[in-house]
């Protein structure tokens, strides 16, 4: 499971986390200890690879 700080997340997101929910604990994106949440609070999704691209484009699903 992946954290994210606050600056990173502005940083790297784009929109505002709404019902994010913060605790204690290290971001995975700079390593500091503060306030985090879930990289999804703020529009980040991990990249899924070349072969998940590939299939979702033979069903026509979009991301
Ligand atoms: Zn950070």
């Amino acid at each position: 499971m992946e954290f994210i700080c606050t600056r990173c997340g502005q940083k790297k997101g784009n929109k505002k986390p709404v019902h994010a929910t913060y605790h204690i604990g290290r971001c995975s994106y700079c390593g500091e200890k503060t306030y985090v949440t879930e990289p999804r609070d703020f529009g980040i999704y991990d990249e899924p690879d070349e072969d998940v691209k590939k299939l979702m484009n033979l069903f026509n699903i979009k991301l």
